[in-house]
């Protein structure tokens, strides 16, 4: 196994880290809420993975109904171009969707990751416009503090600076931004606004009637921005940025795909402002974690625009749109959510609650936060990512720390006693490295 750390190295990049950086733990096996790890120095590991894989495997790994669906896809077929085809799992799979977003979205284009299902609502926003007549609205409004996925159109409208937008001048397109929401308050699995909404609100109607014009489309992680900084916002913002939508003639684009299908204790994070967006797009946890694949769901109105122009098509059609065995997990993984998955992600929150409070007396700790099935402890400095991320296997956790963030959002199908050991293995690693 340390051979295979030894091919990698210098060969394969790892996401966003030096061809010579800190060398990664080698995946012996997965299963259930476990991995199997091997460290540089031999050293073995068997972690509860606190992050899903980034978000993904919220049934964990080697589900039995999971690896049972793309079994049964393999022996039928495991990929064929979808132009001019169709198949089974693509049209259950986009029934499904249907039925699980917001009523008035009915139409679904399969994209092959969320990166690109975002590039996708961009394309779609800006066809709609010129088909309604508006051919000038090209641009984009956004949150700073968001992350909406690392392809130029995507990047574009993450926060600018996080986003290195100045290292990628001319391709990556100008912005309109809006601050960061003021913080919303979280407590007991409810999320309610804070203080300083109607001023984030009026500055929100300035800017927005000033650039109306040359935009298509506001872009928004619903209530809690994920990779930007794991930061949940006033509910009323979003809400108040639905009705300039309105007003403007704007679509509302909910990205979703880190707080879709009951992350947030909600199914979906518009639930907690009681909002419909136009367009959703939705992707990571689809899969349950097995397959890339994302999707994006609009409402007839726009679907609509979009058949009675010119071009009568949404312009995109990557080669592996639909991917069967991708689809085949995705109804295997839509069809585990049930209600009583998703009360478990709530009492998953209420475990995360009690077992982080200790971080909260840390002397490096700057805030503990819960929603849903994400918790997160935030210090007042940056995280000795290797450190502590060495720390928490120790103690039999898998966390992948960023800025000044240590964070989990665990599997759905960990127990109380998993979760438990999560917060412990959590607090136990920022309080060994940063005391
Ligand atoms: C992860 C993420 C993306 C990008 O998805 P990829 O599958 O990594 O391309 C976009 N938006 C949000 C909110 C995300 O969390």
């Amino acid at each position: 196994m340390s051979r295979l750390l030894e091919r990698d190295r210098g060969l394969v990049w790892h996401p966003y880290a030096a061809l010579d950086g800190p060398a990664p733990y080698a995946v012996r096996a997965a299963d259930g809420v476990q991995l199997d790890l091997e460290a540089g120095d031999g050293r073995r590991f068997t972690a509860i993975d606190a992050m899903s894989s980034w978000w993904c495997a919220i049934h964990g790994y080697r589900h039995p109904v999971l690896d049972a669906a793309v079994h049964a896809q393999v022996d039928r077929f495991s990929h064929v171009m979808f132009g001019g085809l169709t198949h089974e799992p693509a049209v259950r799979l986009a029934e499904e969707l249907v039925r699980l977003t917001p009523e008035g979205l009915r139409h679904v284009f399969l994209a092959d990751s969320g990166s690109v299902s975002v590039e996708v609502a961009l394309k779609l926003a800006v066809q709609y416009q010129a088909a309604t007549g508006r051919p000038g609205r090209r641009r984009f409004v956004a949150l700073r503090g968001g992350y909406h996925g690392d392809t130029t159109g995507a990047m574009s409208v993450c926060d600018p600076v996080d986003g290195m937008h100045s290292l990628f001048p001319g391709l990556v397109s100008d912005q309109v931004f809006l601050p960061r929401p003021p913080a919303a308050v979280l407590a007991d699995g409810t999320v309610a606004d804070g203080s300083g909404v109607d001023d984030w609100i009026t500055l929100a109607e300035r800017t927005i009637a000033t650039f109306a014009d040359e935009v298509a489309a506001i872009v928004v992680e619903p209530v809690l921005q994920g990779a930007g900084g794991m930061f949940a916002y006033s509910p009323r913002c979003l809400t108040a940025l639905r009705e300039l939508a309105d007003r403007h003639g704007l679509l509302l684009v909910a990205d979703e795909i880190a707080t879709g299908f009951g992350r947030t204790g909600a199914r979906f994070g518009v639930d907690h402002a009681g909002v419909e967006p136009d367009v959703m797009c939705v992707g990571k946890a689809l899969t349950g974690g097995y397959a890339t694949l994302a999707a994006v769901v609009c409402r007839t109105r726009v679907a609509e625009a979009i058949t009675r122009s010119p071009q009568r098509a949404l312009l995109h059609g990557p080669t592996f749109m639909g991917n069967p065995l991708a689809c085949s997990a995705a109804v295997a993984s839509l069809s585990l959510l049930t209600p009583a998955l998703e009360e478990r992600v709530r009492g998953i929150g209420t475990e995360l609650e009690a077992a982080l409070a200790p971080a909260a007396g840390l002397a490096s700790v700057k805030d503990v936060r819960v929603l849903g099935a994400v918790g997160v402890v935030q210090l007042d400095g940056p995280v000795d990512v290797q450190a502590v991320t060495r720390a928490a296997l120790e103690r039999g956790i898998w966390v992948r720390p960023f800025r000044d963030l240590v964070y989990t959002m665990p599997p759905y199908v960990c127990g109380p006693d998993e979760i438990a050991a999560i917060g412990a293995g959590i607090a136990g690693a920022v309080a060994e490295v940063h005391g």
